[in-house]
Formats: structure tokens, C-alpha cells, sequence
């Protein structure tokens, strides 16, 4: 038998193999990523599923026999879907790690905000409904019945009262109303909702046939209910404590980056540990008089070095402006990592990073952490004026580095144009296609104001970009 040595292959050929191997890597990553999210958004589906199965094997199918009774079996149905919702809501704001890795913090609090007021409809449905059915069978007017469950039932009292926490949650949480209310008093009033939830929860044992004896759905909602809750209080608070104080993180320096910008430098312990990715971020308090009460959340404007996290601040408002103000040795307390606006995101090989104005922190940070190929990044910065590039020496050394083209646009928009090119590349003719010519063959990061960022989106869009290529980071909830 002979042996024949393998041919020796060319160094173009092995660095086209690797980045063969690397593309099969991300479509990989990618792909197992999609499936954890069907196999998410299927339970949810599943468990709606269960509890109308639950209701029917517990005897709910005698409701719908007599004409009479089928007004309080809707109602009992609209009951136990808003409430599985209600608890699926929790769930998504819990910050759960799959979540947060599957689907992105931002998309999975998008998901919550949606589910708000059908969650209201129903519990609404099952109170009017309840008041109705019941009242047929005793002979009473709506009204009447309702007094005569208050008065007279068990733990109905507070569950209307966890009613009107409820609405009180959902109409603060509307657009319309949310921006005309602060942050904190917003977040006060939304922590009413555990208390909604907990104030109706006695009903659902005395009246209602959710926890009765003997049953699966006993076991199911309070499985349910448990898990919720459990997912709150583990990841919104025994987890951030916990790492905030294994941590120990403390600002190393406040450096001033343009007027009215500062990076914030912290060290800490064990840094490595927490597989923080640029492109991240973080909920932070710092522990200063004036700052201590109120948490906010910045992006790593760095990849971590495994001694420092840095993020840069923009003071766009009354709590980013006091940290124009604070001092070394500060010591800071954290939620996170939290997001996908990283490379976990990708889909593929090449990418083109879009930011404007303070949006650059992620941007440039994401820049540093990718694994990315010479002549595979376009990075579009855009200011209003030069000064308004921040990082501007950095995120051009990281693009020499990487081999990346960087484009920088400056300068105003056109008037009456609806564009987030400036005036100067617009008369020029420049476009997403023109400024990086690979875009549709890439994956795009934007992060700058929302209208701008809406604006680069729906570009991409027209080019043909599909929903998966574009990850937008937006610097509002
Ligand atoms: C994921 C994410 C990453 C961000 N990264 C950066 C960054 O790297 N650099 C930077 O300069 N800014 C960043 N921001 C924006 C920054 O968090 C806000 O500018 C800051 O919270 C505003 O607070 P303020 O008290 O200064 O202003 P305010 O006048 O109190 O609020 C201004 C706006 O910020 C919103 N806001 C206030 N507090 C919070 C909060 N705790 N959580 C969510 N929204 C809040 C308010 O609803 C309002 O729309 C980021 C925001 C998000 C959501």
C-alpha cells in the first residue's frame, strides 16, 4: 500500500477555508438562535393551550351547554387567558438570561408592552362578564352583583381593587400618556402591577376554579404563578446584588470626551466573569449623593479588557448630567450584561456599523469585540458637527486596525428632505448602497436617535435588507 502526502494547499486557499468554517459558524449560531426563539414563542402559544384544556377537563365544557351559563364561562375563559398572559408579561420584563439571549432585552420588553392592553382587555372582560353571568343567575342587575361580590364574596374586594391597579399600570404605560409622566413616576406606578397581581391572587383560590383541590390546573398556575415570581425576584434582584457585591466595582476615571460627554472608567474584581460583550449594557447606579436613588441604562462604549468596563454619557437629561460630576472612587452598583446588539446578533460575515451622535458607544464597542475579517466593516459615523463625532480618534484606529472603511458624515440635514444623511452627502448623491456598497450581503447596526435610526432603517429596507440583517439599538424603552 502508498501513502500519498496530502497536496500542500496555498496560503489563500487555507485563509479561504477558515473563513468558509467562520461563516458556517455564524449561519450555525444563527440558526440554533432562531430555533430557541420558535421553541419560546411556542410555549407561549402551549401554555394558553393548557389552560383551555385545563378549564375543559375540569369540567368548564358545562358552562357552554345552557344559553344561561355561557356568559359566565367566557367570562371564567377571559380570566385564566389575561391572567396566563398577565404572568408571561412577568416573564418577559424578569430579564431571563435564554430570553435576553434569544430575542434581545429590547425586542423582549417590545413583546410585554404589546401584550398590555389585551391582558387589560380580558381581566376587564372576565370582571364585566362574571358581573353579568352571575347576575343572571341570581337575578341581580350587573350592578347589583357586583356589590353583592364585594360585599358578600370572599377576596372580591381586592381583586377589584387589583383591577384598578391594573388600569392604572396600562394607561400609564401608553405612549401618549407614558411621555408626558417622568421615568420614576412611570417605573412607581408600573411596580403597582405586582401588587395587581398579588391583591388578586386570594380570589383565584376562594371563587375561582384555578386552584381548586385536586385538579392539574391547581398544579399548573401554581407552577405558574411561582415560576414568575421566582424569575422577578432571582433575576431583578438577588442576581444584580449579588454580582454588584462580588464585583465590587468603583469609578477609576471620569474623562471628558466633548462638552457635555464623559467616559466613566470602573474597575473591579473578576471582570472576566461576567462575559460582558461590546455592544452590551448595563442598568448602573452609582453610589453618590444625588445619584444613589436613580439607575440608568449606558452601553459599554468598550469592549472589556477583563480589568475595566467604560461606558461613555451623553447628558441628555437631569440624572446623565449629574454624572458630568462624579468622582473617583465612586462605587457602583449594576443590572447586566443585558442585550443582543452584539455579535451574537449576526448572520453573517460582513457587517456595516451606522451610528450618530452619542448612538457611538455601542457602535464602537461592538467594532472592538467583532470577529471580523480585513474589508469585511463599513463604519458610517454621523454628527452634526465634527465635535459631535465622540470617539472619534478611537473608533478611527479600531478601523485601521480591523481594516475596516469608515465614513464620516458631518453637517446638518437637508431642509424639507426626510433623510439621516447630511446635507452635503445627500447633494452628492451618497446613499446606504453608495456609502457601503456590501450592505446587502451584511449585517447592519444602527444606533443613534430613534427618528434618525427609523430613518436608516427604512432605507435598509428599501435596499432589501431583510428584518434579521438589522439590529437597531435604541436608547429608549
Ligand atoms: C439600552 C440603552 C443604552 C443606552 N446607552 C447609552 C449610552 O451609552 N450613553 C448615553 O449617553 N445614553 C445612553 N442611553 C440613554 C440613557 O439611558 C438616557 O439618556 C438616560 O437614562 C436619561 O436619563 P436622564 O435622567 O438623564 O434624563 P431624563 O430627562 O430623566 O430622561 C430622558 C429620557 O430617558 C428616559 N429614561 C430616564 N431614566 C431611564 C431609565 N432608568 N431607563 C430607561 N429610560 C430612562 C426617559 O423616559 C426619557 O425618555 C441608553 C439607553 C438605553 C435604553
Amino acid at each position: 500500500m502508498t501513502l500519498t502526502a496530502p497536496k500542500p494547499t496555498s496560503a489563500a486557499a487555507r485563509r479561504k477555508n477558515v473563513a468558509t468554517q467562520r461563516e458556517i459558524q455564524i449561519k450555525k449560531r444563527y440558526i440554533a438562535r432562531l430555533r430557541r426563539g420558535d421553541l419560546l414563542e411556542t410555549i407561549v402559544y402551549f401554555s394558553v393551550a393548557i389552560v383551555l384544556a385545563l378549564f375543559l377537563a375540569d369540567g368548564g365544557a358545562t358552562y357552554f351547554l345552557s344559553l344561561k351559563d355561557v356568559t359566565t364561562g367566557i367570562g371564567i375563559v377571559t380570566g385564566l387567558v389575561g391572567s396566563d398572559l398577565m404572568l408571561i408579561m412577568l416573564i418577559l420584563a424578569a430579564r431571563i438570561p435564554v430570553i435576553d439571549r434569544t430575542f434581545g432585552h429590547d425586542k423582549a420588553l417590545a413583546v410585554h408592552r404589546k401584550l398590555g392592553k389585551p391582558v387589560l382587555y380580558l381581566i376587564l372582560a372576565h370582571m364585566f362578564l362574571l358581573m353579568i353571568g352571575y347576575g343572571i343567575a341570581q337575578g341581580l342587575n350587573p350592578i347589583a352583583e357586583a356589590i353583592d361580590m364585594i360585599v358578600n364574596q370572599q377576596d372580591m374586594s381586592i381583586a377589584f381593587i387589583a383591577t384598578g391597579l391594573l388600569i392604572a399600570v396600562v394607561v400609564t404605560s401608553l405612549v401618549i400618556v407614558r411621555r408626558k409622566l417622568s421615568y420614576e413616576f412611570w417605573y412607581i406606578v408600573h411596580l403597582l402591577s405586582y401588587g395587581a397581581i398579588l391583591l388578586a391572587l386570594p380570589h383565584q383560590f376562594t371563587q375561582g376554579m384555578m386552584f381548586a383541590e385536586g385538579t392539574w390546573a391547581r398544579w399548573y398556575w401554581m407552577a405558574l404563578y411561582v415560576g414568575a415570581l421566582a424569575s422577578i425576584t432571582i433575576f431583578r434582584v438577588i442576581i444584580p446584588v449579588a454580582s454588584s457585591l462580588r464585583h465590587d466595582l468603583r469609578v477609576s476615571s471620569v474623562d471628558i470626551e466633548a462638552p457635555g460627554v464623559v467616559s466613566v472608567t470602573m474597575t473591579g474584581r473578576d471582570i472576566n466573569a461576567l462575559r460582558a460583550q461590546g455592544g452590551q449594557f448595563f442598568t448602573w447606579r452609582f453610589w453618590a449623593p444625588n445619584m444613589w436613588w436613580d439607575a440608568h441604562p449606558y452601553s459599554l462604549s468598550a469592549h472589556p479588557d477583563g480589568r475595566s468596563l467604560r461606558i461613555t454619557v451623553r447628558d441628555l437629561g437631569k440624572g446623565s448630567a449629574r454624572l458630568l460630576s462624579l468622582k473617583p472612587g465612586t462605587r457602583v452598583s449594576f443590572e447586566g450584561p443585558y442585550g443582543i446588539f452584539t455579535d451574537a446578533s449576526r448572520t453573517t460575515k460582513k457587517a456595516v456599523f451606522v451610528g450618530a451622535g452619542i448612538g457611538i458607544t455601542p457602535i464602537r464597542a461592538i467594532l472592538e469585540s467583532s470577529d471580523l475579517d480585513p474589508l469585511e466593516a463599513t463604519v458610517i459615523l454621523r454628527g452634526s458637527d465634527a465635535q459631535d463625532v465622540y470617539l472619534w480618534q478611537e473608533t478611527y484606529d479600531l478601523c485601521v486596525e480591523k481594516s475596516a472603511s469608515l465614513r464620516v458624515l458631518v453637517g446638518h440635514r437637508p431642509k424639507g428632505v426626510n433623510t439621516w444623511l447630511s446635507a452635503e452627502a445627500y447633494s452628492k448623491g451618497e446613499s446606504l448602497l453608495t456609502l457601503a456598497p456590501q450592505i446587502k450581503n451584511s449585517d447592519l447596526y444602527i444606533c443613534g436617535p430613534t427618528p434618525w435610526t427609523d430613518l436608516v432603517v427604512r432605507d435598509a429596507k428599501r435596499l432589501g435588507l431583510q428584518d434579521h440583517q438589522i439590529h437597531a439599538e435604541r436608547f429608549d424603552f
